[in-house]
């Protein structure tokens, strides 16, 4: 920088300076040739008038002394007289004085006065003529003597004049101007040294400085001395602005870590560029948080999570997985591309695995397996845990194809977990009012369905069984003389025969099976899906077998056996009324019964008329 301003300013002083001299040296030539035209006018003046009254005094033999003596006057190289042939016909004198050059030829045609400068490196010469004109001139009539018209151009007068010595005035001034032109630019370095280095070392601190503020580093400058007064204000209001840049910096990155629990290890972060970041994060977490308040079920919940991870933190491969610890049961809830590698383990156990275990992340780390049960070798994972309620883990298995990937989002995951941690209440508040309903559903003694959830669902199950062609076969049962059981042996044993028969239902029938208790000792037991009235009485007669064959401890190493009477009726087929079925099946059951228990009664109309429902 300073040497730019250095050198430009030299080269202004020379080219200026070189300006000046060469116009001043035209200036000088100029005024130097038309003075010595001006002297030639002058000899030529006095030689006009030094031959005429030589003429007039008649001793013209003494005109050449004459023009000798004016030819001796300085700067006076050669001197000669012109005269115009004409005269010299008029007076028989041939080649007296005629014209020795061009010049002369053409100040006699024209009448004029005509120059020509012959320049060496030494010596300028101006080579003039001035004519003589025959035109009355202060009393001297030249056609008294010379018989010729008028304006005629009697002759000239030429000189050679020597005007060298101003070529030498000029170079004395050029060695003068070279000189003020070498003081000047010592003195400007002199000067750029004193005045101009302290601002030019101020620039350079700024620019550095600024560029530094740049990337978020607020450093305060240290003013060189040698400055104005102003200069040092605009540092200490620049320092002011760097300080106050600082602080509040460094206070918004400090709330904004606690307020996250972000924190970066990048040495070149920038905490402006990065607050913003961070705010905007913020940001988009609040809005999450309110759609998630207002999001359904825990499926909306999970989709909206998905969606984010997958636009937002641009992850490709992810699966969400509920694992309850009490229970050991699991549920994969979401699944984004490939991933859950260790599916099969942890559906058969889920306590195997790690991240639900240790309530930590778990992830992928070189030379070392920290979680044996992905069996994807190729690929890296990562599971966060989410403590959703008791024993109750929300564990996300993500899945990266490079380890650079790997690393990219762990760099995320601070801000993916602010995600979740919004979400886990949320999804605490769903899990719970499922379990409520499911409750509200469910028979405390057995653990099996109620008649209240027989209600409520029926109204969705029946139209969609309609609509699908499905078949359900509807099996009343009823535990024969267990009246006798509660009179016998009391009524927690009975109580204990009622769970039994409710087991052995469970381990009877399928899983997409529905088994309700309908009051009592009364169940119901949906065949969602059975294909044939054949198969419902396979299943049914295969209950009333197990439950014949099923031993219950009562005391003291007694066993009881119990039986079941089972009425059976199909619907659509018997009626597309589904209460019309459950009466139906209620009225077969009377039949077995009535028949001597025991036993399974498929449902015909004739049993309508001949049942004694009173
Ligand atoms: P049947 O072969 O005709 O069905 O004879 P039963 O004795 O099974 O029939 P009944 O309907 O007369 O008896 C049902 C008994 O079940 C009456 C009631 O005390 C008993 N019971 C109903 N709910 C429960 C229960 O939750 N626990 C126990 N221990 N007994 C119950
Ligand atoms: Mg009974
Ligand atoms: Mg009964």
């Amino acid at each position: 920088m300073k040497k730019n301003i250095v050198i430009n300013s030299i080269v202004m002083i020379l080219v200026l300076s070189i300006s000046i001299t060469m116009l001043s040296l035209y200036n000088l030539r100029t005024s130097g040739i038309k003075s010595a035209i001006y002297n030639a006018e002058s000899i030529s003046e006095v030689i006009k008038s030094g031959l005429t009254s030589h003429m007039i005094n008649g001793n013209m033999n003494e005109v050449n002394t004459f023009i000798q003596s004016v030819s001796n006057m300085k700067n006076v190289e050669k001197l000669w007289l012109v005269r115009n042939e004409l005269l010299n016909k008029q007076t028989n004198k041939e080649s007296y004085n005629i014209p020795r050059d061009k010049i002369d030829e053409k100040v006699i045609e024209t009448g004029e006065l005509q120059y020509e400068i012959d320049e060496s490196i030494t010596k300028t010469l101006v080579r003039v003529s001035i004519p003589y004109n025959a035109i009355p001139d202060k009393g001297i009539d030249c056609l008294k003597c010379h018989k010729v018209q008028q304006g005629t151009t009697l002759g000239a007068v030429s000189l050679v004049l020597d005007i060298s010595t101003l070529k030498e005035i000029g170079i004395e001034s050029l060695y003068i101007i070279a000189g003020l032109i070498l003081l000047a630019i010592i003195f400007f370095i002199i000067f750029s040294r004193k005045v101009l280095n302290p601002y030019l070392s101020l620039f350079t601190i700024f620019k550095k400085n600024m560029h530094q503020a740049s990337t978020g580093k607020f450093k305060k400058i240290n003013p060189p001395s040698g400055l104005s007064f102003e200069m040092l204000t605009i540092t200490e209001d620049y320092n002011h602005l760097m300080t106050t840049f600082e602080e509040t910096s460094g206070d918004i990155d400090k709330k904004l870590q606690g307020f996250i629990g972000y924190k970066t290890t990048n040495k070149d972060r920038n905490p402006l560029n990065e607050s913003k970041e961070i705010i905007n994060n913020l940001s988009n977490l609040y809005q999450f948080k309110k759609q998630v308040e207002l999001d359904d079920t825990k499926e909306e919940i999970y989709s909206r999570l998905a969606q984010i991870f997958t636009n937002k933190f641009e992850i490709t491969s992810f699966t969400f997985i509920e694992v309850n610890m009490l229970t050991q049961k699991m549920q994969k809830v979401h699944s984004t591309g490939d991933s859950f590698h260790c599916e099969k383990t942890i559906r058969e156990q889920p306590d195997l695995c790690r991240a639900a275990r240790t309530k930590n992340d778990v992830m992928s780390i070189d030379y070392h397996n920290s979680c044996p049960y992905f069996d994807n070798k190729e690929k890296f994972y990562y599971c966060i845990n989410v403590d959703i309620a008791k024993n109750l883990y929300l564990i996300i298995n993500f899945v990266c194809t490079t380890s650079d990937e790997l690393e990219k989002l762990k760099e995320k995951t601070v801000f993916i977990k602010s995600y979740l941690t919004e979400a886990a209440p949320a999804l605490e508040v769903k899990l719970l009012m499922n379990a409520l309903k499911e409750s509200a559903f469910r028979d405390g003694l057995t653990g099996l369905y109620n008649r209240k959830f027989l209600e409520e669902n029926s109204k969705k199950l029946i139209p969609q069984a309609l609509r699908e062609n499905i078949s359900i076969g509807v099996l009343m049962l009823d535990m024969d003389h267990f009246k006798a059981v509660n009179d016998e042996y009391g009524h927690d044993i009975g109580d204990k025969v009622l769970k039994e028969l409710a087991r052995v239902l469970n381990e009877t029938v399928r899983e997409s099976d529905i088994i309700i208790r309908y009051g009592g000792e009364e169940f119901i037991v949906l065949l969602v899906g059975v294909k044939t009235e054949e198969d419902a009485l396979a299943v049914a007669n295969k209950i009333g077998q197990n439950v014949r064959q099923n031993e219950i401890d009562v005391y003291a190493g007694n066993k009881l056996k119990k039986t079941i009477s089972i009425g059976l009726s199909m619907f659509p087929s018997d009626s597309k009324s589904f209460d019309s079925v459950l009466k139906n099946a209620d009225i077969a059951l009377y039949e077995a019964k009535d028949s001597g228990r025991d036993k399974v009664i498929r449902f015909n109309e004739e049993h309508v008329s001949s049942v004694d429902l009173f």
